[in-house]
């Protein structure tokens, strides 16, 4: 199958998640406030592009569904890295089957820099991770990169992309991201549930989605 960012980051707060994304997502109950918040991340993100200039966004959607085309959106960054554009955002990555779109790539003398963009008024380990992840998959796809940034969101609402560079932390992720990835692909590979038991990652760092299935009382704990 292989793992994307998003699966990454939900694997690492629990594999059960991860399981549970690939295997029964109906159970998701995803609160208004969270999606209100998902809105304006990606509303942020949206914005963010335009903060170097001119750029070129690699989205592709799947006729007639708000599902990115991941196809034609590799197949659309490797133009662009052909070409030479200088920002590409969105720009799609595959290697064995595990898949990032990067917020903003950009173009250096001696390869690319590439920033994260979070809704966020300061950086927070798992940002780092997730940077550490795209690091991994964009150097398994034999990209030279020199700089990583979390753009997070400033004060100033005139001009609130504040770019943190993370690269010494991001990159340190690498063999990490690797190990993790091998084992992620096995979990959500596996034809049976992941059980784990409800405990401190069901709200850390975010609240889970499968909070009512998991916490439903019908479950023993042996099962849990
Ligand atoms: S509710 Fe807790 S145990 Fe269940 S999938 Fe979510 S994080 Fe994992």
């Amino acid at each position: 199958m292989g793992i994307t960012k998003t699966d990454f980051m939900r694997g690492m707060q629990c594999r059960r998640m991860l399981w549970l994304d690939k295997h029964r997502p109906g159970l998701r109950i995803i609160p208004p406030e969270v999606q209100a918040r998902l809105d304006a991340g990606n509303d942020f993100g949206d914005r963010a592009m335009g903060m170097f200039g001119p750029y070129e966004e690699m989205t592709v959607y799947l006729p007639g569904r708000q599902i990115p085309d991941k196809t034609a959106m590799l197949a659309r960054t490797q133009e662009h890295l052909l070409k030479g554009t200088p920002v590409i955002c969105e720009a799609a990555f595959s290697d064995s089957g595990n898949y990032c779109a990067v917020d903003i790539l950009r173009k250096t003398e001696t390869g690319y820099d590439f920033y994260e963009v979070k809704n966020a008024p300061e950086v927070r380990e798992q940002f780092v991770r997730d940077a550490g992840f795209q690091y991994c998959i964009l150097t398994r796809c034999g990209l030279e990169i020199g700089r990583i940034y979390i753009v997070i969101h400033g004060p100033d609402e005139m001009n609130p992309f504040v770019p943190v560079e993370v690269t010494g932390q991001a990159k340190e992720y690498r063999q990490w991201v690797d190990e993790k990835i091998r084992e992620l692909n096995r979990i959500q590979e596996s034809a049976q549930e992941v059980m784990v038991k409800p405990g401190w990652q069901c709200h850390n760092p975010y609240d889970c989605w499968y909070s009512g299935y998991c916490h439903d009382g019908t479950q023993t704990d042996e099962e849990a």
